[in-house]
Order: structure tokens, then C-alpha cells, then sequence
């Protein structure tokens, strides 16, 4: 953990603790403070900032420092007229104070640097994860803190920086502050942080239920309802001054709440109902709580589109142009969406299907929903279900309720601004229903043309018109969308894209997308086809294409820092000299490889066999290991997925138990071994089963010893009597098996039909082997025959089997 000594002056600080990443203003002006600041300034830009013990003392002495604090380095100084001096730091790492150089005009120390452990380990994931759960429920306390807090603290991978970042938004004293940066072990900060997220949503949800329950008797109150409506006219018993000005201005309000009602497009029954509640809150004090609560209710009354609209762009060739500049490929669904659109355009108040575009992440679902936006010109939103349970979410709470809002439905349309906006419901299939009520009745009578003109939302009360807005929704897989949302649906598949069509994405859009965001759109920077291929086989591994877009996005931004740095040193015109990312430089700009093993390279192994799995991020291999232990015939599953095959797992190993013979096993092997089949984590397979003929040659080739082909992989269900079922998801396997580089892949022969979904080319590059019994699974997969020549006398157990003698008992 240790790390560099280095002299700096020191500034000590007064109630605050500064972290590693944070960037703060302090204002200097004692003076001994100012002298170290003016000595730092005048070497390296560094200091080191460490807290006091105590704010109130003046002119600190050594014992009454913290011997911890932070590196930082000073930004802009700025000296104020009244001689403090204003200046902005960054926490740049951890120190340790070894020792006092001099005392004298002000503090020079000698600090030891902490260095920050890199990478995460599995349990700081998992912390990680749980962190960043109750800090969400935090958050639904905690109003104060904005909600996009917890977005950018779900984009910190490091766990150190992570808890450093928390630090900023929780409420902790100095003390808390000072152990936490105290606390070198980024997994024990994080901890300690969970521990305090808990305590913190404890003391919250005590504080909320006082308060509702004081506003609750505050409201059967009689005397303080009546105490509290002043005289109609408008006057308080208040002198001149203030409760006059008070009752000025509330007139003021109430006159412009009442123009801005009558100014709107409200239907009739939203315009009665808002002067119903105007006439009521002239009756309130200005300051109670009553009235704030009917304010809001009438701010959400006019801020709500109801009649603006947009024209719609209802030239088909327009639309056709616009999607082909933003998508590549894609041919299918574009088509079908521009049918869409066409129907849409000549079939006025069409009650047609709702489009949804099902596939795995990154395939361009969200951003083809952009481009239906802008090709029909209509606004865009976005609304995001994953997670939603509460049918409240969607509908609103009743105003009784304390925090009422609207629900997420005219949360956007107020973010809209419009009445006919895109609204891309994302993630439908991730929506859940429990004892609060089911989300997706709601959403299904929003999305429903026969009443959604008449949407009723708990907190606005009144009939919404939802019927103009085009909704569009997204979802990984289809059977977890709700049935009657699923029918009113049309799925649009975007089942993933091969290595090609990545390249071609990766040269025509996301190269000069990520270049625009990073600034470099000026400049030439050329990358090889060798270096994009890398990036797609060596960092990225997924159906779609949003980690290679980053990928690119964190090399362009490297780029532009060098780009900075050599314009300091060099004349203009050099600048003009192109970028070129390679295969040999790219390692500079992403680090080492995330993913090495091209599966074809290792090494055939017994027991372990290539499967395929349709998961929700797309296609994926699956490998599925064996072994045989000395026991009683259990038959155990490990690795998450492990309930998820136990019926493929049984099936198969009834199977092969009839093969025992031909494979040379005594007749009591089964009996006297346990068998264990482990499954590696990874995304819950959606295909139903189909890995049965996986673990049948992952058994066999534990069995017999022969080791099973490492270049061929494989999906198929198997009956107790060996035939090969057919499976779902085969397009997105093979799409699997060929992002690998498998060219050998095993289906069931009933799947045969399928393979016309499957690319031309990408077929062209790979061996296709229908089976219809798992006997030629074996026969395929393993490295030689597997029918043992027949000898009948002794219990041939595989070598690598320990020996019964080692049973215990
Ligand atoms: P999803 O919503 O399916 O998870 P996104 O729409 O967020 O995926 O897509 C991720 C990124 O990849 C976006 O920047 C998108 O523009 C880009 N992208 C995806 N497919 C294509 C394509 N066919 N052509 C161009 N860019 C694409």
C-alpha cells in the first residue's frame, strides 16, 4: 500500500474532509494558511489539505491535525479584495504524514502517498451492487440530493473511487468523513459506507413517519384549520408591512394561476376543475401546507401539454432517408417501420399495434426510436420501466398522499411539451407486479386506442388525452412481457450483429459519432480494420454494440489529451498530421485485452463441452463441465444456473446411464460415484432447455477419459432414449458460436428450417451439423470413438477417477 514520500506544505482545514476526485473552492485566510498556499503555488502546483480536529481552533499546532489527509492539486487561485484568496482544489490521492519539516512561516511536511488498489475483485462487485441498491432507496428518502447522482455513481467501476464519490452525497460528521479516508482498503470502505447508507434511510423513514403523522393530526384539528383560513378580503390581523405584502403577492399568484388556466388549451373538465381548485386555495393561508400541495397540483395542470402539438413530417422518402442515415443494416426492420409510418400517415386515428423492438443490448433499439422521432418530427422521450412494481409509478398517487406527483406517463408528456411525442417505453419485459398493484394493467389502458383518450391519472383526477402520442417499446425478451401488453404488440427482432456489420457500424457511425463527442471531429484519425476487429474480438464480447462504442469513445478521448498536449508544444499546421490507431498501438489506448482465448486455440479438455445459450444480451457460449466423484449416485448442480438444467441434466445422464455398457463402466458405477455438473455464472439462459446434449458429452467424456473437441459447439435437448429435441434461439446461438470463431456447431436436425434467419455470410463460414441422436453429438464432439472395445471383467473406471478407496466411510 505504500507508495512515494514527497515534501509539501500543508493547509489545514476547518470542518471538511477532502477526498481523492473531488473538486472544491476553499476560501484561505489565516495567515499562516495563505503563506503555505503562496509556497505551494510557487513550486509544484501541490499541496497537502488535512483536516483539523477541531474547527474552532485558530492557529492549529501539530497534535491537532489529523495525520491523514489528501494530495491536492490547486486549480485557480483567485485573490479577493478582503486579502483571503480563493482557490479551487482536486483531491488527488490519499497521504500519510510522516513527519513536521518546519513549523515556521508555516507548515512543510514530508507525506507518504497511498496508492489506490486498481481493478475489483468479486466481493467488491457484489458490495458494489448492493451499495448502489440501498443508496437508490436512500435516494427516494433523501429529496434533497438530485436523483442523476445515482446514474454517475453507476458509471464508477473502481470500488475505492466509488465509495470516495458516495462520501459526497451522504450527510456524515467530520469524524465520519476523516475514518473513511482513514480507511485505506477500498472493500472495508465500503462497507463501512453500506452500513452508514442503512442507518441514514433508518433515520429518514423514522423522520417521515413522524411528520406525516404530525401533519395528519395537525389536520383533524379544528381549531387550526379555522385559525389558519384568513378573511376572505385578503387582510391579516398583521400591522402594515408584512402579512400585507404577503397577501399582495398572493393575490398576484392566484391572478396569474387563473390567466394561465384560461390561457391553455385545457379541455372543460380539466379547466372546471383547476378553477375549482384555484377557488379553493384563495380560501388557504398562502404559507400552509394545504396550499402548497394545491399549487403543485395547478403547476402540473398548466405545465401539462394539452393542446401543443407538432405537425407531422408525413413525407414517406424523408422518413426512409432519415433512417438510413442513422442505422446501418438493418434492412428488415427499417422496412417494416416505414410501413408503419405509411399506415400511420393514410389511416388517420389508426388503432394499429404497438411497435416493439425486442433484442439484446446495444442493438440500436433505443436510438432507432430516436430516428422514428425525428423522421415524423415529432419530440422524443424516453421512459424507462425497468424495476417499475408499483402501479403508482404509472398512474400517479392520489393527492392525499403525502409527495403525491403524476405518474411516469405525464411525467413525460410534461417533458415533452407536446400531445404527440415519441414515447419509447423501454425495458417493458423488466417490469414486475407485487402487492402494490400491477404496473402493466395501467400501461396497458394507456397504451389501449379504444380508452387511452380518456387516461385517468390518481393525482391529476381528470380525463388525459394520451390518444396522439406514438408509443414504441423496447424489450430484451419476449416472454417475460405481461400477455396482454404482448398482444397488443408487434415485435420488430434485432437479434445482434456479426463481426462485419460491427466493423461497417463501427467505421461509418460510431467512429465519427465518438469523434464529434470527444472533439475531434477536425482532425483525421484513422483506424485499421485489424484494430477494429481487435477491439470487437478482444474488448467487447456482446450481441450488440454499445461497449465497442465505448471502447472507441475511451481511445478517442486518450487521443485527444495527446492531441492537447503536443499542440502546447508543437505549431499549428502539425496538428494537421493524421491519427492512426493500429493493431500495435492499440494496447496504449485500451489497456491490455479483456478477452484472450479464442476458443479454437485452447486445448480439447475431458468433461468440458461448448454449449450454446440464448441469454438476454444476445446468443452466447455456455460451457458446461463434468465430473465424477467418489459418492452414492447424487447427482449435484452447481454455478447459478444450476436449477435451470436440472431436468436437461437428469435426461441426459438417464441416457448415458444406458450407454454405461458400450463404454466399458461396471454395473454399480453409478452407485458408487457422485456426479457433478457445473454450470458457470452467466446470463439465465431464455431458451427453455437445451443444453442437454452438452452435459451428455460432458459425461461421457468424463466418463470414458476422451477429451471433447474444444473448435465445436453445440445445443440440442435429449430425451431419456438419446433423440436430439429441438431448441429456440438458434439464430442468436450460431451468431454466438461465430463471434467466438467456432465454425462447428451442432443443432438439432428439427432446427434445420432455422437456419434461413442466419446471414449468408456468416454461414458461409461455418459447418453446420444436424443431428437427430446424441450418439452423433459423441461421435462428433469427442477426440476419438467412445465405444469402448468390449472387456468385460473388471470395473473400468476412467483413470482420472479417484479410487473408491478414498471413499470415506
Ligand atoms: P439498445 O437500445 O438496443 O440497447 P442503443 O440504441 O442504445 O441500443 O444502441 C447503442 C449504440 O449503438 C447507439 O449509439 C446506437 O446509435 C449505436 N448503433 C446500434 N445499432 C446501430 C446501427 N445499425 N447503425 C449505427 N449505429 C448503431
Amino acid at each position: 500500500m505504500s507508495g512515494t514520500t514527497k515534501k509539501l506544505e500543508l493547509l489545514p482545514l476547518r470542518d471538511v474532509v477532502i477526498f481523492p476526485q473531488m473538486i472544491v473552492p476553499l476560501f484561505v485566510g489565516r495567515p499562516k494558511s495563505i503563506a503555505a498556499l503562496e509556497a505551494a503555488m510557487n513550486s509544484n502546483q501541490e499541496i497537502f489539505l488535512v483536516a483539523q480536529k477541531q474547527a474552532k481552533v485558530n492557529d492549529p499546532r501539530e497534535d491537532d491535525l489529523y495525520r491523514v489527509g489528501t494530495i491536492s492539486r490547486m486549480n485557480q487561485t483567485l485573490k479577493l479584495p478582503d486579502g483571503t484568496i480563493r482557490v479551487l482544489v482536486e483531491g488527488v490521492r490519499r497521504a500519510r504524514l510522516i513527519d513536521f519539516i518546519s513549523t515556521d512561516p508555516h507548515y512543510s511536511v514530508n507525506v507518504e502517498a497511498i496508492a489506490e488498489v486498481e481493478g475489483e475483485t468479486a466481493e467488491q462487485r457484489a458490495l458494489r451492487r448492493a451499495i448502489l441498491q440501498s443508496f437508490e432507496s436512500y435516494l427516494d428518502y433523501a429529496r434533497k440530493v438530485p436523483k442523476d447522482v445515482l446514474k454517475s455513481l453507476q458509471g464508477i467501476s473502481n470500488p475505492g473511487q466509488l465509495a470516495d464519490t458516495l462520501v459526497l452525497s451522504l450527510n456524515l460528521k467530520l469524524r465520519e468523513r476523516q475514518e473513511l479516508l482513514e480507511t485505506y482498503d477500498p472493500t472495508a470502505r465500503l462497507e463501512r459506507l453500506y452500513e452508514i447508507i442503512q442507518r441514514e434511510i433508518e433515520i429518514l423513514q423514522v423522520e417521515q413517519r413522524i411528520k406525516s403523522r404530525i401533519k395528519k393530526q395537525m389536520d383533524r384539528d379544528p381549531n387550526r384549520q379555522q385559525g389558519q383560513t384568513p378573511p376572505t378580503d385578503g387582510r391579516t390581523q398583521g400591522g402594515p408591512g408584512g402579512p400585507d405584502m404577503e397577501q399582495d403577492e398572493f393575490r398576484n399568484e392566484l391572478k396569474e394561476l387563473e390567466d394561465q388556466i384560461n390561457k391553455k388549451g385545457l379541455t372543460e373538465e380539466a379547466r372546471s376543475k383547476a378553477l375549482k381548485e384555484l377557488k379553493k386555495l384563495r380560501m388557504m393561508s398562502p404559507m400552509s401546507a394545504e396550499a402548497t400541495v394545491v399549487r403543485n397540483y395547478l403547476d402540473w395542470m398548466i405545465s401539462l401539454p394539452w393542446d401543443e402539438t407538432t405537425e407531422d413530417n408525413q413525407d414517406i422518402d424523408e422518413a426512409e432517408k432519415v433512417l438510413e442515415e442513422d442505422h446501418y443494416g438493418l434492412k428488415k426492420p427499417k422496412e417494416r417501420i416505414l410501413e408503419y409510418l405509411a399506415v400511420r400517415t393514410l389511416v388517420k386515428d389508426m388503432k394499429g399495434p404497438i411497435l416493439c423492438f425486442i433484442g439484446p443490448p446495444g442493438v440500436g433499439k433505443t436510438s432507432i426510436a430516436k430516428s422514428i422521432s425525428r423522421a415524423t418530427g415529432r419530440k422524443f422521450v424516453r421512459l424507462s420501466l425497468g424495476g417499475v412494481r408499483d402501479e403508482a409509478e404509472i398512474r400517479g398517487h392520489r393527492r392525499t398522499y403525502i409527495g403525491a406527483l403524476p405518474g411516469k406517463l405525464l411525467q413525460m408528456m410534461k417533458k415533452a411539451g407536446t400531445n404527440n411525442p415519441v414515447m419509447l417505453l423501454d425495458e417493458i419485459d423488466k417490469m414486475s407486479s407485487d402487492f402494490r398493484g400491477d404496473p402493466a394493467s395501467a400501461l396497458l389502458e394507456a397504451l389501449d386506442p379504444e380508452q387511452n383518450n380518456v387516461f385517468n391519472d390518481h393525482y391529476l383526477d381528470v380525463d388525459y388525452d394520451l390518444s396522439k402520442v406514438m408509443f414504441l417499446t423496447t424489450a430484451n425478451y419476449i416472454q417475460n412481457i405481461p400477455p396482454a401488453l404482448k398482444d397488443r404488440m408487434e415485435v420488430i427482432q434485432l437479434p445482434g450483429y456479426t463481426e462485419e456489420e460491427k466493423v461497417e457500424i463501427a467505421r461509418r457511425y460510431l467512429m465519427p459519432k465518438q469523434q464529434k463527442n470527444n472533439g475531434l471531429q477536425d482532425y483525421t484519425v484513422n483506424i485499421t480494420e485489424g484494430a477494429l476487429r481487435s477491439v470487437i474480438f478482444n474488448y467487447t464480447r456482446e450481441a450488440g454494440v454499445r461497449n465497442l462504442e465505448r471502447e472507441l469513445g475511451t481511445i478517442l478521448r486518450k487521443i485527444a489529451v495527446e492531441v492537447l498536449k503536443n499542440s502546447k508544444k508543437k505549431q499549428a499546421k502539425d496538428q494537421e498530421k493524421p491519427i492512426n490507431i493500429n493493431e500495435r498501438n492499440l494496447e496504449k489506448y485500451l489497456g491490455v485485452a479483456k478477452f484472450r482465448d479464442d476458443y479454437a486455440g485452447k486445448q480439447p479438455e475431458v468433461g468440458f463441452t461448448n454449449g450454446l445459450a440464448w441469454t438476454e444480451v444476445g446468443g452466447t457460449l455456455l460451457q458446461i463441465e463434468v465430473n465424477f466423484l467418489p459418492g452414492k449416485g447424487h447427482l449435484s448442480l452447481t454455478g447459478k444456473l444450476g436449477d435451470v438444467m436440472k431436468e436437461s441434466a437428469q435426461a441426459a445422464l438417464s441416457w448415458v446411464r444406458t450407454q454405461s455398457d458400450l463404454m466399458g463402466l461396471s454395473d454399480d458405477f453409478f452407485q458408487k460415484h457422485d456426479i457433478h455438473v457445473h454450470v458457470p455464472e452467466g446470463a439465465v439462459p431464455k431458451d427453455g432447455p437445451s443444453a442437454g446434449v452438452t452435459i451428455a458429452t460432458s459425461l461421457v467424456s468424463a466418463l470414458t477419459g476422451i477429451p471433447v473437441r474444444n473448435d465445436i459447439a453445440m445445443t440440442g435437448e435429449t430425451t431419456l432414449h438419446g433423440r436430439v429435441l429441438p431448441i429456440g434461439g438458434l439464430k442468436e446461438k450460431i451468431l454466438a458460436a461465430h463471434r467466438y470463431h467456432i465454425k462447428d456447431i451442432i443443432i438439432p436436425e428439427d432446427n434445420e428450417k432455422d437456419l434461413k434467419d442466419v446471414p449468408k455470410h456468416v454461414m458461409k463460414a461455418l459447418v453446420i451439423h444436424p443431428v437427430k441422436r446424441v450418439e452423433e453429438v459423441l461421435d462428433l464432439a469427442l477426440v476419438k470413438p467412445w465405444i469402448a472395445e468390449k472387456e468385460p471383467e473388471e470395473d473400468k473406471a476412467p483413470d482420472y477417477v479417484p479410487r473408491e478407496k478414498s471413499v470415506p466411510n
